[in-house]
């Protein structure tokens, strides 16, 4: 359920529908308008268009609604994780998964060469986060892993991380704000790559960052968006436009995908050609080992028809890659594992055209 000012809580569905809409006066737009300006009318709330634009504050509003907190388009999903990260001081401690969304996992390294620490622990190991945060300035999650698929016990890890003073940042990205609300179990700051499944189609790159609405929440709230202002990656409005219009179905694209993606996890656990499924039980994600090695992995790639072999994840169209192929990618992914963004295909077709794939490899 969504809160929304003096009414009554709407289930999420119907609050995607409505929200990030003009007001209902007569004539008015159903939608909001593509605001293309640099700048603005002296004297009023907002002087030049770095700072702030009205088509990003539907989408923030729908956003911040959905995650139950205050929500700051960015550029793109780093330009959100390069904001949180910002809230680091210089030289301190972050505490981390070992594997992170590889972008992130980069970042933290820089953060290392720059003199700062940062500690790793197994996204599984809960008492390992509980140790390592009593010297964190820093907390990040993203559960469940990508692309292990590994899920941490965000409510314990958060609590204590909230207990200490330590800041926390969740990506919420692979669980999206229909699976899992952090700011509800104590995060200070939720990530996300709005490229994926928020806006949902693979036509823009976008991120955001969330945080309570809460005089702790605005604070830090302040300082991202000062980031954002400063550091210059902002959004252009079409893109946020276009991140609205996903939005508005995110919960049917969601549902379906998940529901093919739980059924291809039961079905590829039997197949020949895979050593391993691994699947958090939710969401439309899964990843697989596949048998015959990385060349055997390379060659079911190729050979997909209806899967798009490609990077990226979160579309209506599936997508499966072999993620070591990027070399930023952590040595923890076997070589042979496979990504599979699962899309809102006919699952029957999904199944047919993996399964050949794989043979075929
Ligand atoms: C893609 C992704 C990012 C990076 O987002 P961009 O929009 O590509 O900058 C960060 N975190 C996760 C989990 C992702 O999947």
């Amino acid at each position: 359920m969504v809160r929304e000012e003096s009414s009554q809580p709407l289930h999420v569905d119907t609050f995607l529908v409505g929200s990030g809409r003009p007001e209902r006066s007569p004539g008015a737009s159903v939608n909001v308008a593509v605001e293309l300006t640099s700048t603005y009318a002296a004297d009023g709330a907002v002087n030049y268009a770095r700072v702030g634009n009205p088509t990003w504050n539907a989408f923030e509003e729908a956003l911040g609604g959905l995650e139950g907190g205050l929500a700051l388009v960015h550029a793109s999903g780093m330009g959100a994780i390069s904001a949180a990260l910002s809230l680091v001081p210089p030289g301190g401690t972050v505490v981390a998964p070992d594997t992170t969304y590889n972008g992130t996992g980069d970042l933290l390294a820089a953060h290392e060469e720059a003199g700062g620490t940062v500690v790793r622990v197994h996204a599984t190991d809960t008492p390992g986060f509980l140790a390592a945060l009593e010297s964190a300035d820093l907390l990040w999650l993203e559960s469940p892993t990508n692309p292990l698929m590994d899920v941490t016990e965000l409510d314990v890890v958060l609590a204590r991380s909230r207990e200490l003073g330590v800041t926390s940042v969740v990506d919420n990205t692979l669980s999206t704000p229909l699976l899992c609300r952090p700011l509800s179990l104590g995060a200070d700051v939720v990530v996300h790559s709005v490229t994926k499944y928020l806006s949902g189609h693979s036509d823009v790159v976008l991120g955001a960052t969330v945080v309570a609405d809460s005089e702790r929440g605005r604070g830090i709230g302040e300082r991202l968006r000062r980031h954002r202002t400063l550091h210059g990656a902002i959004a252009g409005p079409m893109e946020v436009y276009l991140a609205l219009r996903g939005l508005r179905t995110l919960s049917v694209r969601f549902e379906r995908a998940s529901a093919s993606a739980a059924e291809l996890a039961r079905r590829l656990a039997d197949h020949p050609s895979v050593e391993r499924v691994r699947y958090a039980g939710a969401g439309a994600i899964l990843s697989i080992d596949v048998a015959g090695g990385e060349a055997a992995a390379e060659r079911a790639c190729a050979a997909t028809r209806v899967w798009l072999h490609s990077t990226s994840l979160g579309g209506v169209e599936s997508q499966v890659e072999r993620r070591r192929r990027h070399p930023s990618e952590s040595c923890e992914v076997p070589v042979n594992l496979l990504r599979l963004s699962v899309g809102i295909e006919h699952v029957e077709d999904l199944w047919a055209d993996l399964d050949q794939a794989l043979r075929a490899a």
